[in-house]
């Protein structure tokens, strides 16, 4: 191999370049560390204890502003004997070069990183022949190269995209380790990420339990939208709040559920609406529990001057808003009225959904042209077309339906075309544009766009979906319902009894018991 630069990040000012390399041979390479300080002069870490200076800088790095001195230096001695105490306290990392350590899905205070996680991090840089270099991006970097005496070396791209990036402190990534594997989420962006420190092909085709949960609480929504996969009407059902916040709560003592998608209808039109608001901001407060985040789904018609105060609750309560639209122009309403009503909401919270089977190809261009063109900070999601509910009538029969597959094969030739026919996904739309698993099952062609660990094409695998309000546990929302998915019995609910409840939890207990054995 014969690589001459690779660099991970933007070079948005002059500052440290720190990045992980593996080598044929770690001992043949020249360890040289002046001091403990890891910033911008050159470095190279090769040996064992090298690789443990390194990583203990980064340690004192995550939880130095949250906690007092001696607790640092009693963490990083509990880690790693050996390190001196002395050499603890002159530790620094380069704000450029920063790891966020991800902390325990358990873990009590979320202050302090995985244990678990830094050792085997240390154990795969050491069995792997890893080393850390550091320089900054604002000088020459001859002397570096003069160091590493090897003929071959390649930076490990995994961990440089998994931990690596500029924070400060105060991790937002939590972990938990299933069947060898290695699962880290940011509660932030929704980054996920499922990785193995072995080489030797894992293979990870289901969780132990379940990572999202699609939770249905209401079927009532006045929209009336004719393609409505769950049939939703306003006189349709709804499960009471106490039975939603008991399901959650026993759920989540001991389940290391990474989201709740909260839905079904409309939320807004949910009679406990400020209850469930309330709940889940309360639920997001308590120290325990901080770890699983709350997302729902809204459509572009629901942003009325009317709706202006559950707006804002809904924003404040849950974590991630994704909104259905189906046109450019509502994006555009939809984000004008956020800011007209200082709508505040997190980096990454906003996404946009659209059913690509159901518009044109000049009108997904359109949206992709508005977004390309740095319109506001959100994410678009293209939903495959679900044949349930009102989804299931004539006029979206699969003859009938096929035609209106033209408008996104004309949008996928578009983006193809804007990345140069190369590797698409990866380039141009990274990041910005995700597909759910019926649209890879509607359009297959799809697949060769990306590569296979940029999505999952089969649900009820790594996520499920629990129906409150009927009693259902089911693959996923748009299941066809049938009896094997059906909970028996659905106790009359009595507002804040919630012995009644019973019976359901226990159901959905046996029900994903049985299908993510950790439960
Ligand atoms: S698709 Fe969504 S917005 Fe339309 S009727 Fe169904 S629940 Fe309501």
């Amino acid at each position: 191999m014969n690589l001459l630069y690779y660099r991970i990040g933007f070079a948005s000012n002059s500052s440290s370049l720190h990045s992980t390399w593996h080598v044929k041979d770690a001992s043949e390479v020249y360890e040289y560390i002046e001091d403990t300080d890891f910033g911008w002069n050159t470095f190279v870490c090769s040996t064992e204890m090298g690789i443990q200076k390194y990583i203990a800088a980064q340690i004192k790095m995550n939880i130095s502003y949250e906690v007092p001195k001696e607790a640092t230096i009693g963490f990083i001695k509990h880690i790693f004997p050996k390190i001196k105490v002395a050499e603890i306290k002159e530790m620094d990392v380069d704000h450029q070069s920063r790891w966020e350590l991800p902390r325990d899905f358990f873990g009590k205070t979320g202050v302090f990183p995985s244990i678990k996680f830094i050792k085997a991090l240390e154990k795969y840089l050491i069995k792997t022949n890893g080393i850390i270099i550091g320089g900054n991006d604002n000088s020459d970097q001859e002397d570096v190269c003069k160091l590493l005496n090897v003929d071959c070396a390649f930076p490990d791209r995994l961990i440089s995209e998994t931990i690596y990036n500029s924070k400060f402190a105060s991790s937002n990534t939590v972990c938990i380790k299933d069947k060898g594997v290695w699962k880290l989420f940011n509660k932030s962006n929704g980054c996920k990420i499922r990785f193995s420190f072995n080489d030797d092909g894992v293979i990870y085709e289901k969780s132990s339990s379940p990572e999202l949960i699609d939770l249905i609480i209401s079927n009532k929504c006045s929209h009336g939208c004719p393609y409505c996969y769950r049939g939703c009407t306003p006189e349709k059902e709804e499960a009471p709040i106490n039975r939603v916040e008991f399901f959650i709560r026993d759920l989540l003592r001991e389940t290391p559920v990474f989201e709740i998608a909260i839905g079904g209808g409309n939320i807004l039109e949910y009679s406990s609406f400020f209850d469930l608001c309330d709940f889940i901001s309360d639920y997001n407060n308590e120290s325990y529990h901080f770890n699983t985040i709350f997302n729902t789904t809204l459509s572009w018609k629901d942003f009325t001057k009317e709706n202006t105060y559950k707006i804002y609750k809904l924003f404040e309560s849950f974590r991630g808003i994704a909104i259905s639209v189906s046109k450019a122009s509502e994006i555009k309403y939809v984000l004008e009225y956020l800011k007209k009503y200082h709508v505040k909401f997190y980096r990454g919270a906003l996404s946009f959904q659209c059913i690509p089977e159901l518009m044109t190809g000049e009108e997904l261009i359109k949206i992709a042209e508005q977004r390309e063109n740095k319109f506001g900070n959100y994410h678009i999601t293209f939903l495959g077309f679900k044949h349930t509910g009102r989804g299931n009538s004539p006029q979206y029969s699969a003859a009938e339906f096929e035609k209106n597959k033209d408008g996104f094969r004309q949008f996928l030739q578009y983006m193809k075309k804007k990345a140069n026919d190369n590797e698409w996904f990866d380039d141009y739309l990274y990041e910005r544009f995700g597909v759910d698993t019926e649209l890879i099952h509607n359009f297959p062609e799809i697949k060769e766009t990306q590569k296979s660990w940029m999505y999952s094409e089969h649900e009820g695998k790594f996520s499920c979906c629990v129906d409150l309000v009927d009693g259902y546990v089911l693959p996923s929302s748009y299941t066809p319902y049938s009896d094997e998915y059906k909970v028996p019995e659905i106790p009359t609910p009595v507002k804040r009894v919630y012995t009644t409840e019973d019976s359901i939890a226990s159901m959905t207990e046996i029900f994903l018991r049985e299908n993510f054995p950790k439960f």
